[in-house]
């Protein structure tokens, strides 16, 4: 639960709100703005604060190098039903000019804040500048809530702040599946890098009835347990950690699937001697690509319509269209379990987008890291910083 104030806690009406929100979004080839599902998920907020009444300044970063945040302000106009001006540098007299002049009602969106390094390197007088801007401070961007920047942590010092709606969604729907779960709750846990993802896995363990790994990961699971992956992407040095997973769940009664079959191929870019293998079958030449069909059926064995999934990382190289059907297969299963699902992790979460399934899970998560953050027990240093809720 977030257990930090909201839009809806204070009093907004003829003031001006600045609002850390969320407009790093895909671009496309022509310059244009893709997909648009952040945008959506912004708005609630937006809307809130403009029907009690405030007056807007947006504020949001765009993590491609020197990416205008311009075109994404007629996109927020058009969502909105309203103008939207924009201040193309988030500093200088021209943006001050600019914030005085708003009226109830008004929303002026500010350049991109990481043209100036001062953003991510948390700069005080930085943060000192944008917080001039507003009388309140809404952070609404769920995705950077795990970065220590001046718009995230460094305001905060400086104005009353509170959450915004999409911030609340995104902390209690991940909170709630893991503290009061509909049971049974299984985790899928895949992706590239045992390291990263152990902090995930272990805190999981303590909350899930079962774990499901694949994924690069697995290959690493496989190989502490003296099985052959050939020239598999493996981190060997996590050998102990892997068999400590496997000891803590099995002293815990928790069910631990590893693949029991895989894709390998002798060359991943060129394709060649693609296959489905059983995981004590690999080669020494072989390269494990994805799960197999077997390892897919062990969580369609499972999963309960009662229950709770949740996934993150791919079960494979799911960006290549040949190593992606147990990624897929894992997305399907899901989905026709009928059961509670939430989903983490910015390549899943693309993967999903990319196959047209986003809709048809219970929770995609915004936020890559954050969401990382939060499914491994840890709290947002950019929630911290909120005023806590008064009981
Ligand atoms: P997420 O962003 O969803 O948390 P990760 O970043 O942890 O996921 O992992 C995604 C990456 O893992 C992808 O680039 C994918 O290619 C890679 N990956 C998954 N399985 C394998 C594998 N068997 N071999 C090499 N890379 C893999
Ligand atoms: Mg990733």
């Amino acid at each position: 639960m977030l257990h930090k104030q909201t839009v809806k806690d204070i009093n907004v009406t003829g003031k001006t709100v600045l609002v850390r929100t969320m407009l790093n979004v895909p671009i496309d080839d022509d310059g244009s703005v893709g997909d648009k599902k952040r945008l959506e998920s912004a708005v609630p907020t937006l809307q809130y604060l403009l029907e009690q009444g405030a007056a807007l300044v947006l504020m949001s970063h765009h993590s491609h190098e020197g990416q205008s945040l311009a075109v994404v302000a007629p996109v927020i106009a058009e969502l909105l039903g309203c103008d939207v001006a924009f201040a193309d540098d988030c500093l200088g007299e021209a943006t001050t000019a600019k914030v005085q002049a708003l009226r109830p009602g008004q929303v002026l969106m500010l350049e991109n804040l990481r043209f100036h390094p001062e953003e991510e390197a948390n700069d005080e007088a930085f943060a000192k500048q944008l917080a001039s801007y507003g009388e309140l401070y809404v952070n609404d961007d769920f995705t950077t809530c795990h970065r220590e920047h001046a718009s995230m942590v460094g305001v905060p010092k400086f104005l009353p702040a509170v959450a915004g709606l999409s911030v609340e969604t995104e902390v209690n729907t991940i909170t709630a599946a893991l503290d009061n779960p509909k049971r049974p709750l299984i985790a899928v846990s895949g992706g590239a890098k045992i390291s990263t993802k152990v902090p995930i896995i272990s805190f999981l363990l303590q909350k899930v009835d079962a774990l499901m790994i694949g994924g690069a990961m697995a290959n690493t699971f496989l190989a502490a347990e003296g099985l052959q992956v050939g020239k598999s992407l493996i981190e060997d040095d996590e050998f102990e950690i892997a068999r400590n997973v496997m000891d803590t769940a099995k002293a815990n009664n928790k069910t631990v699937l590893l693949p029991v079959d895989v894709v390998v191929t002798s060359d991943i870019d060129a394709h060649q001697n693609v296959r489905v293998v059983a995981t004590n079958e690999v080669g020494e030449d072989d390269i494990i690509v994805d799960i197999g069909p077997a390892s897919v059926g062990q969580l369609k064995q499972i999963v309960d319509p009662k229950g709770t999934v949740i996934w993150n990382g791919p079960m494979g190289i799911a960006e290549d269209e040949v190593y992606d059907d147990g990624t897929l297969g894992v997305a399907q299963v899901i989905i026709e379990s009928g059961a509670y699902s939430i989903v983490g992790g910015g390549d899943t979460a693309d993967f999903i987008d990319g196959a047209g399934l986003a809709d048809k899970f219970g929770f995609v998560s915004n936020g890559g890291g954050a969401s990382l953050e939060l499914m491994s027990g840890n709290t947002l240093p950019a929630i911290d910083v909120l005023l806590d809720k008064t009981s």
